[in-house]
């Protein structure tokens, strides 16, 4: 079994300058595989941004060409696993050879084997074994090899040998193109604005474009509503929202004065009651945590305070919550309430 998905073909791999290098190297090694300098090749970018997808499409577009050639997809984390599994069982001989004798292994995300030196050894001489029998091997992961971490250098060097090819943020135009391509697929119809607003405002994961546009879709279907401008703009902030981490300094207060109920006036006061102080003490920690602010325009926007009081608020938040069970759960309660 190749653990291969069909779905996710070259086809419906939609070409941009994002991804036309990546796209290309992908299409000369399933044409030639383990026949190219592309050896190993591997995919890298941030997530959401088709690496898995394209991992699969060079698997698939394999099989198709050369049915004979034992193609595997696998995870780094379920290869990890099978590996642990054999060691306990005494298999580690059998699983080198079941390895050692695939055509086109494909290990997606291999930033997984950071930090794990017992399975970077045995695929270190998995990957030898193929590379020196002319076998393909395709990686994936979130990172370029030199700014990889916890991979011993030896399979560093290794991964260094082929192609390194980088997925990057889909240009407006790429994006409206998937969406197409996508709908079409599903056989929805959707109007041009709303696919551009959607490929407007999401820009930086495939993944979530493609989640707005479903739930756009299960919206308008489901609670029968037409598809308008202004239900796309109500999912398109759910999604942005929860991808920016970014909130103001005053919906923090907000936030923080709801909970307690209190005026952010009151929040903001002068007064030492405990109470108020605490709650002023957690709209310091959070506006630090969650923001780019300094500690002194923190404190000068809430309550007028100098960038050493919010220090000391930080440091009595956290000792607080590790000591004081009920100020522990303020704080998560409140770290929900921001993370909508
Ligand atoms: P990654 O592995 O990098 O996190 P995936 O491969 O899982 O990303 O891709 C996320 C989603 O985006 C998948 O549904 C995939 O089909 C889609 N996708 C990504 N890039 C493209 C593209 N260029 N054309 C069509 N769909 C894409
Ligand atoms: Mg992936």
């Amino acid at each position: 079994e190749s653990q291969l998905n069909p779905n996710y073909s070259f086809e419906n791999f939609l070409e941009g300058d994002s991804n036309r290098l990546a796209r290309s190297a992908g299409l000369a090694v399933a044409s030639k595989p383990g026949g190219t300098s592309f050896n190993p090749l591997l995919i890298f970018g941030g997530v959401g941004l088709g690496k898995t997808h394209l991992a699969h499409a060079i698997g698939v577009d394999i099989k198709d060409k050369y049915p004979e050639k034992t193609v595997l997809y696998i995870s780094a984390e379920k290869f990890t696993q099978q590996y642990i599994d054999a060691v306990k069982k005494n298999n580690r001989n059998d699983f080198i050879h079941f390895y050692q004798i695939i055509d086109v292994l494909i290990i997606d995300d291999v930033q997984f084997l950071s930090g794990k030196t017992g399975t970077q050894d045995v695929f270190f001489h998995i990957f030898n074994h193929l590379h020196q029998n002319g076998k393909q091997v395709i990686l994936t992961s979130d990172k370029a090899p030199v700014d990889m971490q916890d991979i011993e250098q030896r399979l560093l060097s290794r991964f260094k040998w082929g192609l390194s090819a980088e997925l990057q943020n889909p240009d407006f135009e790429t994006r409206v193109s998937i969406l197409k391509n996508k709908l079409y697929r599903d056989g929805v119809e959707m109007p041009d604005d709303i696919i551009e607003y959607v490929a407007k405002n999401i820009k930086s994961n495939v993944r979530e474009l493609e989640g707005a546009i479903i739930s756009l879709i299960a919206q308008s279907s489901f609670n029968k509503k037409e598809i308008t401008i202004d239900l796309a703009k109500q999912i398109v902030e759910k999604f942005v929202k929860n991808t920016k981490r970014e909130v103001s300094i005053d919906y923090i207060q907000k936030t923080v004065s709801d909970y307690f109920q209190m005026d952010i006036s009151t929040l903001q006061s002068k007064t030492r009651k405990r109470h108020i102080v605490q709650a002023r003490q957690l709209a310091m920690f959070f506006a630090k945590k969650l923001t780019k602010a300094s500690l002194a325009s923190i404190g000068s926007q809430i309550g007028q305070r100098d960038h050493a009081t919010v220090l000391h608020a930080c440091k009595t938040v956290d000792n607080l919550s590790s000591t004081d069970k009920q100020f522990k759960k303020y704080v998560d309660d409140i770290t929900k309430k921001l993370s909508i």
